[in-house]
């Protein structure tokens, strides 16, 4: 797994399917382990992600750090990327085809990590990977059970570096990811042949709208 996890990763730092592959320092296909209970998905990399080929390395990624030790993760232990492997230039909003060119890259590992809970990270990756369930401000912090898996939109770290408030949900959304692996896993442990039943607070699934479409990671 881990081999094809470096031969997925050699692709996405040589691709050119888009035209952000002209604009980037480096490539930025994602960091951590294969498997992973948790994988942990932002929109783009940044300004310095692009420098050092690393997701979350600036000061988002040392809250996002701080996050998981406060629920007892560690970046090693978890699997990070974004939906987009390119930094689009001066950090604009992802252009729709740029997305799709690079989304082939987010189900291939998605397959690999194998996550039981998805942390969706910002409004972009949000809007690609649960469309049409509503707005962040809305829905963050709700589980959404997508077969058998948990997605978890949250704010942006980054869009919490400055905003206390944000920051106060953030911690709050990154607990109630701690409440459902603690569940999930206990479930596991006391009745093996019943993990696939969808546990968690009060988890939602609904439809999506025929309209949205659909990232289809499973
Ligand atoms: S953003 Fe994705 S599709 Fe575009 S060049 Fe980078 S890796 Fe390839």
């Amino acid at each position: 797994m881990g081999s094809e996890l470096e031969r997925l990763h050699a692709r996405i730092r040589a691709c050119t399917l888009c035209g952000l592959h002209a604009t980037r320092t480096r490539a930025v296909p994602g960091s951590g382990r294969v498997p992973a209970e948790v994988m942990i998905v932002g929109e783009a990399p940044g300004f310095n992600e692009d420098v050092k080929g690393l997701p979350f390395v600036g000061p988002a990624g040392r809250l996002l750090d701080t996050l998981l030790r406060q629920i007892g993760l560690s970046r090693e232990e978890v699997y990070i990327t974004n939906v987009l492997k390119c930094r689009p230039p001066q950090n604009r909003d992802p252009m729709p085809h740029e997305a799709e060119a690079c989304l082939p890259y987010l189900r291939l590992q998605f397959k690999l990590v194998q996550p039981k809970a998805v942390l969706v990270l910002g409004r972009h990756a949000l809007e690609r990977m649960l469309p049409g369930v509503g707005p962040i401000s809305r829905v963050h912090g709700q589980i959404f059970v997508r077969s058998g898996v948990a997605f978890m939109p949250c704010y942006h770290p980054a869009a919490a570096l400055h905003n206390a408030a944000l920051l106060d949900d953030l911690q709050k959304d990154f607990d109630r990811v701690r409440e459902y692996l603690d569940r999930l896993l206990g479930e596991e442990r006391a009745e093996p042949e019943e993990a696939a039943v969808e546990p968690g607070p009060e988890p939602t699934d609904p439809e999506p709208p025929p309209e949205a479409e659909q990232l289809s990671l499973i």
